[in-house]
């Protein structure tokens, strides 16, 4: 048994999440735990919602909030969405509690106190009527390039050129249209030039990384600059230094904060389960833990190369030297695991565009399982991919009901007329031998693609031995086995089909944890197949205010492995486990999207 830590990228609560939120390292996070519990091995998958920052500001801002208020309500709908897709985090948390503030500033002690924080004097845009922050993509203008009247502070979109807010012309904020004043301001920067040959080292060591991620944090390396870890905004921790801690507009940098939350979210775990070291299993450095980050693409600089370059930092393993803080050596990421983008219709999801469709919205009329699927099987894992609601419609039908569903259905009912139970076996001809040896092979197989980030790959395995027992059965056709002498070749046909869906389903577990669960009781079983997550209310263990977080207990349920299903179990007539979809759906969805 090894300790796995699946580090799930933290969902930014200014909004409901959409499809392609989920896509992107969600669901396929949640794939690799559930493999790595049933393969016997101790995993801790964490995350929570981001709420510092501006654009939660600027969101409250609209509504007519605070801050805090947008936090709690997005952080609960979240939640909820993210149960109802059966996504089993150990603890899905916040990074509005005490317990987060209090290790996001430890972590920033100890990068300062080794001196791989450094203070520079810096301009930066505010509004002259707020005095906060705009951050450069807030800042629009005329590109002094092209003339492109919308060009934003970091880049023209017109002419591609890479820009600075102050060279503008015009420039206006976004926010509510004013000019932006230009300050000299002080601010605290990530030593990243100090890091750099240990980040080098160390991702020369990377060899199993998904090659793009990997030549994308190298290349990193090529211009490596000081980055700024503070920022003049009045929303966001605390910088923990004298003459900083106490200023209400200085605050760390929402990205300083978030990836943090990886270590404070199993810190919280650790406290929450009453062994409070119990952490230190996963993160200290020589606990020989693995641990996979998983997050969309436009997320790789942060978590390949600034939350190593903090933990080497606070590790003191800089060309500075220093000590490892009160929390000890800290472990590095064992693997950076990306995904591309999801596209909606051809088109980039746009809330405001109204390109979109919500968790929420998406599993009021459609099953978790028909997403999940989904997304295993057509998702973005390694290339940018597009949804459209006719191959969802197609991929549900001709795969999930017609493969999967149809095997299920009718080994199951044909059983349960002609016996009652799981009949008993006489002895294997070499079709039955075929079938079930293949179903066996599968679990390495399947296994392997899923602990190499090949979900793609291993859900097509498992189907391709879907359609195989399929094929058994049709060429079998035990449905025209009529004759008394020849009951036992049907009894027979009947329990090694069964046996298959059974093996099958357990390999489906962690793409289809619901439909694997029924399954597992159409099948006689009993007791939790597949554990799910649940939403608990909990009180903040530092004395802020409640919160819910998802929890789950996952030492129950079917391992990885092959089970022989008892002959004479009782059987009943089964209900369908997937739904067909009218196609009409198709049309209701795209009229929706353009309304
Ligand atoms: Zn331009």
């Amino acid at each position: 048994m090894s300790h796995v830590l699946s580090a799930v990228a933290w969902p930014y609560a200014n909004g409901p999440r959409h499809i392609g939120h989920v896509s992107g390292f969600g669901v396929p996070s949640d794939v690799f735990s559930r493999y790595q519990r049933m393969a016997g091995n101790d995993v801790l998958m964490i995350s929570g919602t981001d709420e510092h920052g501006t654009p939660i500001l600027v969101e409250a801002e609209k509504e007519g909030v605070g801050p805090r208020e947008l936090a709690d309500r997005y952080n609960r709908v979240i939640v909820e969405d993210l149960v109802a897709l059966g996504l089993s985090y150990d603890l899905f948390t916040r990074t509005t509690t005490r317990n987060h503030y209090a290790v996001v500033q430890e972590l920033f002690r100890g990068v300062h106190g080794n001196g791989y924080m450094i203070e520079q004097t810096t301009h930066g845009a505010i509004s002259p009527s707020t005095g906060r922050t705009l951050p450069d993509r807030y800042i629009e203008g005329t590109c002094p390039k092209c003339g492109y009247a919308s060009a934003r502070g970091d880049q023209c979109d017109n002419c591609g050129s890479q820009l600075d807010p102050e060279e503008l012309i015009n420039p206006r904020s976004r926010i509510n249209g004013e000019t932006p004043k230009f300050i000299e301001t002080e601010h605290f920067f990530l030593d990243l030039p100090a890091l750099a040959p240990a980040m080098g080292e160390w991702l020369q060591t990377r060899t199993d990384w998904r090659p793009n991620v990997l030549k994308f944090a190298t290349n990193l390396l090529d211009d490596v600059r000081p980055r700024a870890m503070t920022r003049d905004i009045d929303w966001g921790i605390p910088v923990p230094l004298p003459g900083w801690q106490d200023n209400p507009n200085k605050r760390l940098y929402v990205w300083f904060d978030a990836v943090v939350g990886y270590l404070s979210a199993a810190v919280e775990w650790a406290r929450r389960t009453g062994d409070p070291e119990a952490w230190k299993r996963w993160w200290a450095a020589d606990a020989g833990a693995t641990s996979y980050y998983f997050m969309g693409k436009d997320n790789i600089t942060f978590h390949a190369q600034i939350w190593p370059a903090e933990l080497l930092a606070y590790n003191g393993e800089g060309t500075k030297g220093g000590e490892p803080g009160p929390l000890g050596k800290l472990a590095l990421p064992t693997e950076v695991v990306s995904s591309e983008f999801l596209t909606m219709e051809g088109r980039k999801f746009s809330s405001s565009q109204r390109v979109v469709i919500y968790v929420r919205d998406f599993l009021s009329r459609y099953d978790a399982d028909a997403l999940r699927y989904f997304v295993a099987v057509a998702g973005p894992e390694s290339t940018d991919t597009d949804f459209t609601w006719s191959e969802f419609v197609r991929r549900n039908n001709d795969e999930l009901v017609a493969g999967w569903g149809n095997l299920v259905n009718r080994s199951i009912s044909m059983a349960a007329k002609n016996f009652g139970s799981v009949p008993v076996p006489s002895s294997l001809t070499a079709e039955d031998s075929a079938l079930l040896d293949s179903v066996r092979g599968a679990f390495d197989t399947v296994g392997s693609l899923i602990a190499t980030h090949r979900q793609k790959a291993a859900i097509t395995e498992a189907m391709r031995v879907v359609g195989e027992a399929n094929k058994y059965l049709s060429d079998q056709a035990p449905w025209k086995i009529k004759e008394p002498e020849r009951r036992d070749r049907l009894a027979t046909i009947l329990y090694v089909a069964l046996q298959a869906v059974s093996d099958l389903n357990t390999l489906l577990t962690p793409f289809l944890p619901h439909a694997a669960q029924k399954i597992h009781e159409l099948l006689g079983g009993q007791g939790v197949h597949a554990p799910m997550p649940e939403i608990r209310e909990v009180e903040d263990l530092d004395g802020g205010p409640g919160y819910p977080v998802i929890m789950g207990d996952y030492t129950v349920g079917a391992r990885w492995e092959h089970v022989e299903l008892p002959a004479g179990r009782p059987l009943s007539a089964p209900k369908p486990v997937f739904k067909k979809l009218d196609p009409s759906v198709v049309d209701e969805e795209l009229a929706r999207l353009a309304s």
